[in-house]
């Protein structure tokens, strides 16, 4: 059997960041996945987006995040020469009166809040803008699956990636201080489940609530618009270059499995229509699953009764921002028994005892 520190299960953001991390720390790494389309990962618009929401909210430890977010993205487009990240800012324009009070009330008694914002200079040729808004300048863009295969590419170069579904059923060997997959002959001292809502059905982390949510999000064609910063008017429309852009996104807690409707297509076309101008086309449209788990917070650690066992979910919809610092600190408890944050601990969130 071949040796591995760590062996990953899953490569979305969770499993990709952290075998990055993992690797740089000179342990010895297997990530495996299926290769499954439509995962979260696969789909996500990879907004880094400093303040979001009806009440302008600052993403939780938003500075520190997109520091080492930036920092780690911009490493990996030079080590893979790729170019995935896009830090061009972003554009939000008021909706109504309600969220310009929110925003002078925020403005003025949050200096984190301040910090993250500046004035509205110019508005776009074919967006309506009547009422005004504001600039983020440290919003940016990851293109997730471009950062993935990237990723894959070097993982695959450096023996430390190979395709398959694992059956959690059946496939894995529990010895004490290490587990096996006799199938791929491979065994390591720990398996990391970073599986995103596929870790609903995981039977060693039943512990885990999720509180997921179903996204739906349109690829459009707009030849007569030329804007590379994303645009937020309660949609969102993300630059893809040559005229296409993501247009997103619904919420729902509902009917998770539901694939594309028509429902979600019509209400993110009206939303658009109400401040552009300009045609637009329908090129593609998806529906995925956000991995969000109760309390919010990603969940990282090891569980509590199988140390063999490791576990890294719940990134939720700030993948892109929050994947990188959150992989950073598991890969320090994984190598270093460092401990864990207490807002990501898994033992201190949730009962995973078997
Ligand atoms: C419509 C939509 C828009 C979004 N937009 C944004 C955005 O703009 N910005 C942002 O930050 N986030 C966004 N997100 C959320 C973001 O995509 C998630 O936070 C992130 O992708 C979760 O990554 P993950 O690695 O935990 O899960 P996943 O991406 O689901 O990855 C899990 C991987 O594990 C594999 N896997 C699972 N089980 C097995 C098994 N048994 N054997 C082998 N492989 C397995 C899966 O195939 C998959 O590749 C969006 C999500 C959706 C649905």
């Amino acid at each position: 059997m071949t040796e591995f520190d760590e062996i990953i299960i899953g490569q979305g953001l969770a499993g990709t960041t952290l075998a990055w991390h993992l690797l740089d720390r000179g342990r010895r790494v297997l990530v495996i996945d299926r290769a499954q389309p439509g995962t979260s990962s696969r789909l996500a618009a990879g907004l880094i987006t400093p303040i979001t929401g009806q009440r302008l909210t600052v993403s939780w430890r938003c500075r520190e995040f997109l520091e080492q977010a930036l920092s780690f993205y911009r490493q990996i487009e030079s080590r893979t020469s790729t170019s995935f990240l896009h830090a061009d800012g972003a554009l939000r324009f008021w909706q109504n009166d309600r969220e310009q009070h929110v925003f002078a009330r925020r403005l003025e008694e949050e200096p984190e809040f301040a910090s993250q914002v500046d004035e509205l200079s110019e508005v776009p040729d074919g967006v309506l803008a009547d009422q005004g808004g504001f600039t983020m300048p440290t919003a940016a863009r990851l293109n997730v699956p471009l950062f993935l295969d990237a990723s894959r590419a070097e993982f695959q170069r450096l023996g430390a990636y190979t395709e398959a579904d694992i059956n959690l059923a059946n496939d894995l060997n529990l010895e004490p201080g290490r587990a096996s997959i006799p199938r791929l002959d491979v065994t390591a001292r720990t398996v990391v489940f970073c599986q995103g809502i596929a870790a609903a059905d995981n039977p060693w982390f039943r512990g885990v609530e999720f509180d997921a949510t179903r996204g739906e999000i349109l690829t459009v064609r707009i030849p007569q618009l030329e804007e590379c910063r994303t645009l937020h008017r309660g949609v969102w429309l993300a630059s893809l270059g040559d005229g296409l852009y993501r247009l997103g996104a619904t919420s729902r807690w509902n009917d998770l499995e539901e694939g594309p409707t028509e429902a979600g297509r019509d209400w993110l076309c009206s939303r658009l229509r109400e401040w552009l101008n300009c045609d637009f086309e329908i090129v593609a449209h998806d529906a995925g699953v956000r991995p969000i788990v109760k309390g919010r917070h990603p969940l990282l650690g090891r569980h509590p009764t199988l140390p063999q066992f490791a576990y890294f979910n719940g990134l939720g919809s700030k993948g892109s921002l929050q994947a990188p610092a959150m992989a950073a600190q598991l890969a320090a408890h994984l190598a270093e028994g460092t401990p864990l944050g207490s807002e990501v601990d898994l033992n201190l969130r949730t009962d995973c005892r078997t």
